[in-house]
């Protein structure tokens, strides 16, 4: 099985690279790559801009899981290795998210949430976005310990699943759910060791992935340690005055203050 996957994935990626060259007709499209360690709050961000902008919003995440549920050839392909316990090839994942970004939904641009993981990923998305569309990344900045304060402090019901955070949203009776009286519980995922041991991956790979971005002048660094609505108003009033030239005329408005405009000037 996995042999015929191996065998058609070239005539796979051709079919989407010849799609692509139509694509490039178009004006480029607007794409926002959301960097950051687990816990900055990616997530969040991308919903709370996507419906802002008017950008689709892709989870990569929520994209791999969809496609092995939904045994889509990529998905086939993907379980085959995630089966055996292998990583799963970036050019596999890759083809996941340029098959979505090739629906109707994203023509006028998308949000990269989760991409760029690795230095090959980014190597990878920068010469294709470079191509066909106009990106910008943004690295959401949270120090390490405020990602172990955020994350370690998460509880979540046993029963209906809401989540408490034992700091920011402390349930009313310790270890209890306000909602349907069973016990909270902390997930694997969120021991402290864990946690220290994701942001140690997350580091090594990320100074690079950094530098990388930098070089082509597409990082912006947002201070992530602040409200949702505070970082998000940000990146919007950044992403406007970024993408000026090349969208709609109805985000001329002059909302950015000097100093923002003058570091993007300096750094397109
Ligand atoms: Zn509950």
């Amino acid at each position: 099985m996995k042999q015929l996957f191996t065998y058609l994935l070239p005539f796979i990626i051709n079919l989407s690279c010849s799609k692509e060259t139509t694509v490039k007709e178009h004006i480029p499209a607007p794409v926002v790559i959301l960097l950051g360690a687990p816990g900055s709050g990616k997530g969040s961000q991308a919903a709370i801009i996507s419906k802002q902008l008017g950008l689709c919003h892709i989870s990569v995440g929520d994209l791999f899981r969809a496609n092995i549920e939904q045994k889509t050839e990529l998905g086939l392909i993907a379980k085959s290795y995630t089966e055996k316990g292998e990583l799963v090839p970036s050019e596999i994942v890759n083809h996941m998210i340029i098959q979505r970004t090739e629906q109707k939904d994203c023509k006028k641009g998308y949000i990269l949430d989760g991409s760029c993981r690795t230095l090959d990923q980014t190597e990878y998305w920068i010469s294709h976005l470079q191509k066909s569309s106009t990106p910008i990344a943004f690295y959401i900045n949270v120090p390490d310990e405020k990602i172990v304060e955020r994350l370690s402090g998460r509880l979540i019901c046993s029963s209906c699943s809401t989540p408490f955070h034992t700091a920011f949203h402390p349930p009313k009776e310790d270890g209890v759910c306000d909602l349907c009286s069973a016990t909270l519980y902390q997930r694997n995922d969120d021991s402290s060791d864990v946690i220290a041991n994701r942001l140690n991956i997350f580091h090594e790979n990320f100074d690079a992935i950094q530098e990388r971005f930098k070089k082509e002048k597409l990082l912006y660094v947002i201070d992530g340690d602040r409200e949702q609505d505070q970082i998000a108003g940000e990146m919007i009033a950044v992403f406007k005055a970024f993408m000026r030239p090349s969208v709609s005329q109805d985000s001329t408005d002059d909302t950015l203050p000097r100093d923002k405009k003058e570091e993007l000037g300096q750094s397109r």
